[in-house]
């Protein structure tokens, strides 16, 4: 099962790996501060048998 998600930075276009599990729930949302400009950043993340999407939204 593959949990690494490698996801863009919506303010600075960073590349990120995040890691979710399934076991957290089928549909998740998470804040994470971007480790490199610092700027919040919602996951929505959902998971359908044993794919996951990860999708980054600006947070504010
Ligand atoms: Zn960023």
């Amino acid at each position: 099962m593959e949990t690494n998600f490698r996801v863009q930075c919506p303010y600075c276009w960073e590349e990120i790996w995040m890691e979710f599990f399934p076991e957290d729930g089928e549909q998740q949302e998470s804040i994470t501060d971007c480790e490199v400009c610092c700027n919040p950043i919602l996951y929505v993340v959902s998971f359908s048998g044993r794919r996951g999407r990860v999708r980054a939204e600006k947070a504010q």
